[in-house]
């Protein structure tokens, strides 16, 4: 097991997860060691599952059939927000349970990991005086619940209206046809969201968690899953005292606990220069939409913008990675530039994503956009699933869910600690690209090429850029195997 290298000693043991701790811990369990819980899915949930568990002395081994975050969890948004939206359906107690979240991922765990993003609504032709009445109303109640939350107004600054040259400073793209101002709110920006995965499932290690990926679970019961090592093709039975299915769009696969309607959602990437290098998110309230969906335009800390976003209900088996349509990227494109002085054509997308929320099923009849974000912990056959929700709230469905192993009978768990504790950091602040791939391969589970440009890094999300890394990914490994 690699040392401890390069990270501050903030938790107990060892947070670098590589290829030797995996085959270690992977013979161990196959030679028959029975942990306390199995973790299922290895996406944002799984993984905060896994550390929850872990820092109440529970004894924890977390499966994933791919990486970290090969699933839902790096095709989102990135934002750690206050569930504006949520207001704008009337459902305060969501908005409240993703402003108390945010408070404690942007004030404890993650600081590093998040930025304050300045978001505006314009009004424009688009809106109505009416319907902006309504939209800053909402803004000021997100801005009361942020308060209530306990973020500080030097984190995120109370919202206000602004000058349509104000607006334009911030968004230089934005067209001033009728611009008679902009809301102007605050939000959280993840650096990434992929990231954010693999600093939970570190730190969870560091608490001595077993963090396996290439290992698909099948057959789940009440007693543990038949595991099978991706690379070697190798099976074998793991014993576990209780589990939790975390395997998000696909854990109606492992259970008939869970009836999901998975939705589509897309985004776009534009080059940030495309858009005058915009300082501030567009938020753009969709015509018809009564202010509950927006397209925006969210600069990025790469120099992209990320276009989305689409939410389209979604049939058939759930894909590894879902596709862009092209109806959607014509939509995106056309929604955004009602707003922008000079519009987008699809020459200027440079990368494009989507991903299925892992909605739960509502009234047959209800759009998807309607559906709730709300989690749900379900239990069958002795396995607790536990499905929904969004990346901002996973920590706390995390804790839901071991609450529920913790008060069986005969479980010795301590009460929940993870409002508490911090991420691991990732490589040395202004690491060079090479040193930031070495340093994901030795101790960070990067295992393959894919790896390395399109989870611990996201170069992979501009096609071009990806080609470029290729050779410094390849030598990355190459250099940690021999080194070991
Ligand atoms: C387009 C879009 C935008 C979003 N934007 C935001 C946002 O800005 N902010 C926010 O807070 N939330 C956002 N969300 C919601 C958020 O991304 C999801 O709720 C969250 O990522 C779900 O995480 P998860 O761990 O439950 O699922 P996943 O990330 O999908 O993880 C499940 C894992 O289980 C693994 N798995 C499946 N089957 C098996 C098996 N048999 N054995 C082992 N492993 C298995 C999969 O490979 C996968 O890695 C967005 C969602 C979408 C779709």
């Amino acid at each position: 097991v690699v040392s401890l290298r390069g990270r501050p000693p903030a938790t107990p043991g060892s947070a670098s997860l590589n290829a030797a701790r995996r085959a270690l811990e992977l013979d161990a369990l196959a030679a028959g060691e029975v942990v306390d819980l199995l973790v299922v899915g290895g996406g944002i949930t799984g993984a905060w599952v896994a550390l929850d568990a872990a820092s109440r002395g529970l004894s924890v081994a977390l499966v994933e059939r791919g990486d970290l975050a090969q699933g839902t969890s790096r095709w989102s948004s990135k934002l750690v927000h206050g569930g504006l939206r949520y207001l704008a359906h009337g459902d305060v107690g969501l908005a409240w349970e993703s402003a108390r979240e945010r408070a404690v991922l942007m004030d404890v765990s993650a600081p590093h990991l998040i930025r304050p993003l300045p978001l505006l609504i314009p009004l424009g032709d688009q809106v109505g005086r009416g319907a902006g009445a309504k939209l800053e109303a909402g803004i000021r109640i997100g801005d009361r619940l942020r308060a209530l939350a306990g973020t500080s107004r030097r984190l995120l600054p109370p919202a206000r209206r602004i000058g349509a040259e104000e607006a334009r400073r911030l968004a230089p793209a934005l067209s001033d046809r009728g611009l008679r101002g902009a809301l102007l709110h605050w939000d959280g920006q993840l650096e990434d969201d992929a990231r954010l995965v693999v600093a939970v499932a570190c730190t969870a290690a560091a608490f001595g968690a077993r963090i396996l990926t290439y290992a698909r679970a099948s057959a789940l019961h009440a007693e543990g899953a038949t595991i099978r090592d991706e690379q070697t093709g190798a099976s074998f039975p793991l014993r576990a005292r209780h589990i939790v299915n975390a395997a998000g769009v696909w854990a109606g696969e492992l259970t008939d606990a869970a009836a999901l309607r998975p939705s589509k959602g897309s985004h776009l990437l534009v080059r940030a220069d495309r858009l005058g290098h915009p300082r501030a998110a567009v938020n753009a309230p969709l015509p018809g939409s009564g202010g509950s969906r927006f397209t925006f335009a969210l600069p990025r800390p790469d120099d992209t913008v990320l276009i989305g976003l689409t939410d389209e209900p979604f049939e058939g088996p759930i894909p590894d990675a879902p596709a862009v349509g092209a109806d959607e990227e014509r939509f995106l494109l056309q929604a955004l530039s009602r707003v922008l002085e000079r519009p987008l054509t699809p020459q200027d997308v440079v990368g494009r994503f989507a991903g299925l929320r892992p909605l739960l099923a509502g009234a047959p009849d209800a759009a998807t956009a309607d559906l709730s974000r709300r989690h749900a912990i379900l239990e069958h056959d002795g396995v607790v699933t536990v499905i929904g929700g969004k990346l901002t709230t996973a920590r706390k469905m995390a804790q839901d869910a071991v609450d529920r192993i913790a008060a069986r009978p005969g479980v010795e768990a301590g009460p929940c600690a993870t409002r508490r504790i911090r991420l691991v950091d990732g490589p040395p602040a202004g690491s060079d690209l090479a040193t930031r791939l070495r340093f994901a391969v030795a101790h960070e589970l990067a295992l393959t090429v894919d790896d390395l440009l399109d989870r611990r890094t996201r170069l992979g999300l501009v096609p071009e850029r990806r080609t470029g890394a290729l050779e410094a990914a390849h030598e990355a490994l190459d250099q940690v195997v021999a080194e070991s």
